[in-house]
Formats: C-alpha cells, sequence, structure tokens
C-alpha cells in the first residue's frame, strides 16, 4: 500500500553515507590515504581546521577543490564583485531586486516583535528579540549556480538586522566563480565572500580563524559534508537545519491538469536526487500523468538525471479518498507539498505536516523556489515534523527583560521564598528576604 511505499522511500531519502558517489569515495580515499566515511572525513576536516586555522583551510581547498588560494585570495576582492555586478544582465539584476522586494515584504510581516505585558502594577515583563551578530551562509557550487540560494538566506538575514553575512562558495564556476552569483552578492550589499566549500568553510566559520572571522549561525543548503559539518559544529555555533535531498508530495484530484502535474514532479525529480510523489484518488489521473511524464522528459536538459531520480525516488500513489491522502501525507512529513485539488484548503486544514505548502492549479513550487516570497530553505527528511523552513526569525533570537517595583517584589516574596527553601537554596531565599523583611 501506499504506506509502505511512502515509508520505504523516507528511509531511502534519509542523509547518508552512500548517496556519496563512486568518484567522491575516490577523492576522499586520495586525500586521506585511505577510505573513510563521510562522518570520519568531516570530523577529521573539522579537527584540523580548529586547530590549524587558515593553514588547513587552504590545505583542503587545494585537496578537496583543487584550488590554490593564500590568507589574501581566498576572499573574493571587491573589485571582483563590483565586476560581475556592472557586467550581469541588466534583465537578471531587475529579476534580483523584484524577488528581493517580494522576500522583504513577507519577511518584513513575520518579523516577530518585542511583546511587553504588565500583569500587575510594579511588574513589566518583555521577550525580546534580538538580531545575530553575524551569520555564515554556504551556497553550494558543485553541480549548478545558485543565485537564489543567496536571496532566500540573506535577504531573511538582512531584515531580521544581522550587522555581518558572509557567504561562502566552492572555489568553482558554478560557486565563488560564478558571475550571476557574485553580482547577486553585489546588488544585496554583501561584501564578504569566500572561495571556499564543503566541510572546511563550516568548520572555518564555526571555529574562525585569521582568513575568515567566525561567525554566530550558519544558514544554507549544500552537499552530505556540508550537512554533517553543520552537525558536527552545532553546539559551537547555531545552524538552520540538516537537511537531505529535496521533496515533494503532490496531491490532486480530477480537477487537477495532468500536464502541470507532470511538469511539477519533473521540476522535483530534476534535484536528482529528488524525490516526487503523486498521491490520487483519481485512478484516470495515475495514467494520464504517466504519459504526460515520458512526454515532458524528453524535452528537459537533465533528462537522464531526471529519469534516474524518479525512477530511484518517485511514485504515483492512488488512495481511497482525500481524507486518505491527507493522513499519508502527514505521516511522510515532506519538505514541499503541492495541493492541485477543486479546495486545497479542506487539504491543507487536515494536514499538520509539510516545510512548504504550495495551493492550487496555479501556483508550482518553483514559484516559492525563486520568487514569492518564504525562503526555500525547508526542513527535508520527514524534519518537518519538528522544524521550520528558514526566515527573518531563524535570524533573531530571543531573550526576556524582566523588572519589579520595590512593592511587586514584595508581594511575590513569600512564594520565591518557599520555594527555594524546599530546594535548600538558602542564599536564593536570602536575596529576596533582604529586600522585603523589614
Ligand atoms: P556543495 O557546493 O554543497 O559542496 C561542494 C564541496 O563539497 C566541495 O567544495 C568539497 O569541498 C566538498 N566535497 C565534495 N566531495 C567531497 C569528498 N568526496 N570529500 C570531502 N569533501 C567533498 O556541493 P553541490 O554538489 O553543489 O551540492 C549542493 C546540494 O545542495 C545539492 O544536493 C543541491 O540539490 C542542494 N541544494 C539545495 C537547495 C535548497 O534550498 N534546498 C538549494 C540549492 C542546492
Amino acid at each position: 500500500g501506499g504506506m509502505d511505499v511512502l515509508a520505504d522511500l523516507r528511509e531511502k531519502l534519509s542523509p547518508r553515507g552512500d548517496l556519496v558517489s563512486p568518484r567522491g569515495r575516490e577523492l576522499t580515499a586520495a586525500v586521506f590515504g585511505k577510505p573513510l566515511t563521510p562522518v570520519e572525513v568531516v570530523e577529521t576536516i573539522c579537527r584540523d581546521v580548529q586547530s590549524e586555522g587558515t593553514a588547513a583551510l587552504l590545505r583542503y581547498t587545494e585537496s578537496l577543490d583543487r584550488t590554490t588560494l593564500t590568507g589574501e585570495t581566498l576572499r573574493v576582492p571587491a573589485a571582483d564583485l563590483e565586476a560581475a555586478h556592472a557586467g550581469a544582465d541588466p534583465d537578471f539584476l531587475a529579476s534580483v531586486r523584484r524577488i528581493r522586494d517580494n522576500i522583504v515584504e513577507f519577511q518584513t510581516a513575520i518579523r516577530h516583535q518585542d511583546v511587553t505585558i504588565q500583569p500587575r502594577p510594579g511588574v513589566r515583563l518583555t521577550q525580546r528579540y534580538v538580531p545575530m551578530r553575524r551569520v555564515g551562509i554556504c551556497v553550494p557550487g558543485g553541480a549548478a549556480a545558485y543565485p537564489s540560494t543567496v536571496l532566500m538566506t540573506a535577504v531573511p538575514a538582512q531584515v531580521a538586522g544581522v550587522d555581518e553575512i558572509v557567504v561562502v562558495a566552492p572555489p568553482t564556476p558554478f560557486g565563488a566563480y560564478n558571475k550571476d552569483m557574485l553580482a547577486t552578492c553585489h546588488e544585496l550589499g554583501i561584501t564578504e565572500v569566500y572561495r571556499c566549500g564543503g566541510a572546511q568553510a563550516v568548520a572555518a566559520m564555526a571555529f574562525g580563524c585569521n582568513a575568515l572571522p567566525a561567525v554566530d549561525k550558519i544558514v544554507g543548503p549544500g552537499n552530505l559534508f556540508v550537512a554533517l559539518a553543520k552537525k558536527q559544529v552545532f553546539g559551537t555555533v547555531d545552524i538552520d537545519s540538516f537537511a537531505g535531498p529535496s521533496e515533494v508530495i503532490v496531491i490532486a484530484d480530477s480537477t487537477a491538469s495532468p500536464a502541470y502535474v507532470a511538469a511539477d514532479l519533473l521540476a522535483q525529480a530534476e534535484h536528482s536526487p529528488g524525490s516526487a510523489i503523486l498521491i490520487t484518488w483519481d485512478e484516470s489521473l495515475i495514467d494520464s500523468v504517466r504519459g504526460e511524464l515520458q512526454t515532458q522528459l524528453a524535452k528537459l536538459e537533465r533528462s537522464d538525471l531526471t529519469r534516474d531520480a524518479l525512477a530511484d525516488f518517485g511514485a504515483l500513489i492512488l488512495v481511497r479518498d482525500s481524507e486518505q491522502a491527507c493522513e499519508l501525507t502527514d505521516s511522510f512529513a515532506p519538505e514541499h507539498l503541492h495541493i492541485e485539488t477543486a479546495d486545497p484548503d479542506s487539504q491543507i486544514a487536515r494536514i499538520r505536516n509539510s516545510g512548504a505548502a504550495f495551493l492550487g492549479h496555479h501556483t508550482p513550487v518553483a514559484l516559492g523556489d525563486y520568487a514569492a516570497g518564504p525562503s526555500h530553505v525547508l526542513p527535508t527528511g520527514g524534519t518537518c515534523k519538528w522544524a521550520a523552513g528558514l526566515s527573518v526569525n531563524s535570524f533573531l533570537r530571543s531573550g526576556s527583560v524582566t523588572m519589579f517595583s520595590e512593592e511587586a517584589t514584595k508581594e511575590i516574596a513569600g512564594d520565591v521564598i518557599r520555594i527555594a527553601e524546599k530546594e535548600g537554596l538558602t542564599a536564593h531565599a536570602r536575596s529576596v528576604s533582604i529586600r522585603t523583611d523589614a
């Protein structure tokens, strides 16, 4: 049944060592002189960067990314950022600005506001939200360039009021040498961009070194090494999440267009690996979507990879009714949920777990990936049961502020002293009674 298929997919999608390609395994064996698991690789890199600083960061950039840099050339010069921006396609920059405005508008609206209450005379209680001072953003650069990731991470941080934003991207044509990515950084006013990636970049941002001072939080997507390194440094710094391959569940009924549904599944599978799952109670839709997938696959640029991803991580699931579709979706807890039905509001109301939901026939997930306003950095692997996608609030930390008048302290003193004495903490009790005993 559908439940088994989904449980099986959930297992296959969890970020694991065997998602590393044979070439990746060869590389690490060559660099470390023996075969290591990705976890061992990341532990070694983090330990070396923590103890040796810049030297280890540059050494791993040389061995893993085959790029020789120095403490000076590690950072992208201001002139390169300006040149990339000056040479960028004006239409591209106009899109970047419009998208930034969309993100700013949404993230500003959802930003946590300080809350102050005065429950009794003389008592003032505040929850305040303070931006983090310095954050680091991982922008991937292995297989494709991601100016969208710069927008979807840096703009929420800017709306939060973060003082310093650091971008790291591998020294590749898709990473720190990508003109569109650099132009986007310049457009957003980001000046600190470093040519490093993988676990070594994450470790450098967490522990800090001469060439790359430490940050308070590390966010952004990346391959398995990036994800494992973020997990490894959590506690030294904060991180956004431990992310694996991207996923979508599409719930569709007879009102859905098979062509649209197929296009939506293919868009997700294109991440390769990306998981694309259709759940429907309309048997004929399964057949028509299957036909559309074949037709549309033939026309795609990355059609081989996309076909493989569909075969490995895709599913077309027939259920009894809308209710069963919602139950299955909830148990899978997809990163993306797209509801293409006559009344998507009725389904979303019954689904607790989804990283981001897209409603209706005219709301492809790609709108959210690129332009709508909520961030595309989302909890994968079922973690949306307890984790939220990146937002302005990911860059704020909350703290309480308490103030009592003399009278108000006298009023509450009895309760404090009684509990403190029960706990045997007489100094605590005394710090109150010294003020209230006349
Ligand atoms: P990446 O840029 O995240 O990492 C590349 C780095 O990994 C290299 O610089 C290297 O240092 C390190 N590395 C590679 N192979 C290694 C090995 N064998 N041993 C040790 N280190 C090694 O890589 P990528 O390929 O671009 O992957 C990016 C991932 O992020 C993709 O899976 C992509 O789908 C995903 N992504 C997700 C989102 C999102 O928001 N959900 C957005 C963009 C990208």
